[in-house]
């Protein structure tokens, strides 16, 4: 095989960027990450976990409403957090996140600027699916198989 075809395409490479990334989550329910990118470099980074000098649920236990957890602030919104903080625009960004961003995150995410949203796992809502179809966000599965190498 020509080394070429064994590297991977730019989403794939983003993608398990994301998933390491998710792995710093410090919310026992769920590892989730995100990177944001454009011009296929890294703009910012994030997981799921507590906001800064609050204690994570690792060490405080989750803050359970609702059947979900108020104490983490999801990966995407600390992603856009991060570039909040360090003065970093995400403009025309690509997000790659490891599951489908929710409605709360995809409005942040619009707002932002982000153009293109990659995702690995579906969690399919439909509030978030129309907000990002009325913005004019792309919103793509991750397709691992797909060779994206030269392109
Ligand atoms: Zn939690
Ligand atoms: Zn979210």
């Amino acid at each position: 095989m020509h080394e070429d075809e064994r590297r991977p395409g730019w989403d794939a490479y983003f993608m398990e960027i994301a998933r390491t990334v998710g792995t710093r989550a410090t919310c026992p329910r769920a590892s989730v990450g995100a990177v944001l990118t454009r011009d296929k470099r890294i703009l910012t980074t994030g997981y799921n976990g507590a906001p800064r000098g609050v204690p994570h649920c690792t060490e405080a236990g989750c803050m359970m409403v609702d059947g979900h957890c108020q104490r983490a602030t999801h990966a995407e919104a600390n992603a856009i957090v991060q570039g909040a903080l360090h003065g970093v625009s995400l403009a025309g960004a690509t997000a790659y996140c490891t599951h489908q961003p929710c409605a709360g995150c995809s409005k942040l995410l619009i707002s932002a600027g982000v153009v293109r949203i990659v995702y690995a796992d579906p969690y399919p809502d439909a509030v978030s699916s129309e907000l990002l179809a009325a913005a004019g966000v792309e919103l793509e599965p991750f397709l691992p198989d797909q060779v994206r190498a030269h392109t």
